[in-house]
């Protein structure tokens, strides 16, 4: 029935049976939204007075003399409340849920910023609000469990398989299923069945949107490339979409590279050699699986960036060409990390910083007449354990130590 929701032939929607009903509703709330300029209003309104937009677009004036090409432009998914581009999806959401008059939303989270994002949003608009999370990442993630429950949200650990996200990722819809007149399921990112990719690249689009009036306004032209990391493709479709008619623009997602492409410990998904065409979760992509279809273990510094598959839009303008992809590993996401805080005082993501190390590589190319831009998709004081572990910074060691101490007395 639901033939709508494919890219060349990525995406789709491989639902259950019992669902089919419920998705049809989704889409026919969706499908009227996105003709009423009243809701899109609405949610600019809302994003402008309780999150931050529209957020600026900076020109990163040192790190563009550092290299010497190229101006750097960073457009600030940070400054969002919650501090990433996440608040664009979860709030866009809420406004739909509103309108479809259901009263409960539940999420899966990994690292727990989408849990926290859609948390938020709940505590806002009244809903009421469960979280699935692996057991694993709950012991993980401590401080976001912490504010899920302090926002009013239910954040129930998930003890089946590896105890990570996709085992979160089940358990959400097994409660959808069970709850779906009163329930609905705010999905992460730009994948999953249809219409959850168009669904959020809408709402994130507003970041592409605002990044060409500004850069026209700052520049007085097109940039050459747009960067964006990639995990499931949400922050880096919301500002291509900006550019996506502009032949002349070249964009640019940055995956997970890890360990390294050669090592088999990353999240390259369409900048390596080891995905291959499969069906989870939903949806048809480029997913990391074995040759049985068992989906492999990812690996990447940046939690965000940690996912088996990637958006079926991408991988459809990837393999049309209009999207690039390059990866980037951990230990040059330090680097590119260190030296933006030490140029710019500004501390990107450990996810964002991805796209920063591949615009660094390429922005010496590009004539000083010639701008880019880095979407900068949230902030890294959430990586503070993880930053400061790689760094191996002794007194943040002894602080840690100093504080577990206190608090066995
Ligand atoms: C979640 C997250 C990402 C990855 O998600 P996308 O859907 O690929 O954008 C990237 N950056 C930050 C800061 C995140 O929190």
């Amino acid at each position: 029935m639901i033939k709508k929701g494919y890219y060349g032939h990525w995406g789709g929607a491989f639902i259950p049976e019992i669902l089919y009903e419920t998705f049809r509703e989704l889409n026919t709330f969706f499908e009227d939204v996105k003709k009423d300029q009243a809701f899109w209003n609405e949610y600019v309104q809302l994003m402008s007075t309780y999150s931050c937009r529209p957020t600026p677009l900076t020109y990163a004036e040192n790190l563009s003399n550092r290299f010497g090409g190229a101006r750097i432009y960073i457009k600030r998914e940070d400054l969002n409340h919650t501090g990433a581009h996440k608040a664009n999806n979860v709030m866009g959401q809420g406004l739909l849920v509103k309108r479809m008059g259901k009263k409960r939303v539940i999420a899966e989270t990994g690292a727990g910023q989408h849990g926290v994002a859609t948390a938020t949003m709940a505590a806002k608009f009244g809903f009421d609000c469960t979280i699935y999370m692996g057991e694993e990442d709950v012991q993980r993630q401590r401080p976001n469990v912490f504010w899920m429950e302090k926002m009013g949200a239910t954040v129930i650990p998930v003890t089946d398989g590896s105890r990570t996200l996709k085992d979160a990722i089940n358990e959400a819809f097994r409660d959808w299923v069970s709850n779906m007149d009163s329930t609905h399921y705010v999905l992460g990112t730009v994948c999953g069945p249809h219409p959850f990719p168009e669904m959020v690249a809408w709402f994130q689009s507003i970041i592409g949107i605002e990044a060409r009036e500004q850069i026209l306004k700052a520049f007085g032209k097109l940039p050459a490339r747009v960067y964006a990391c990639v995990g499931g493709g949400s922050n880096a479709l919301g500002i291509f979409q900006g550019f996506m008619q502009d032949d002349q623009v070249a964009l640019v997602g940055v995956e997970a590279g890890g360990k390294g492409l050669a090592s088999g410990e990353h999240a390259a998904r369409l900048a390596g050699s080891d995905a291959s065409p499969g069906v989870a979760q939903g949806y048809k992509t480029m997913f990391l699986q074995n040759s049985d279809g068992q989906m492999l273990d990812t690996h990447s510094v940046a939690a965000g960036l940690d996912y088996i598959g990637v958006s079926p839009i991408l991988t459809d303008l990837w393999e049309k060409g209009r999207v690039r992809f390059a990866a980037a590993t951990d230990s040059e996401v330090m680097d590119a990390l260190e030296l933006t805080m030490k140029k710019e005082g500004i501390i990107p993501a450990l996810e964002s910083a991805h796209g920063f190390v591949q615009a660094f590589k390429e922005v010496q190319n590009l004539g000083k007449d010639e701008a880019i831009i880095i979407n900068m998709s949230g902030r890294g004081d959430k990586d503070i354990f993880t930053i400061a572990n790689a760094y191996g910074d002794p007194s943040w060691k002894e602080f840690i130590i100093a504080r577990a101490e206190q608090y066995k007395k």
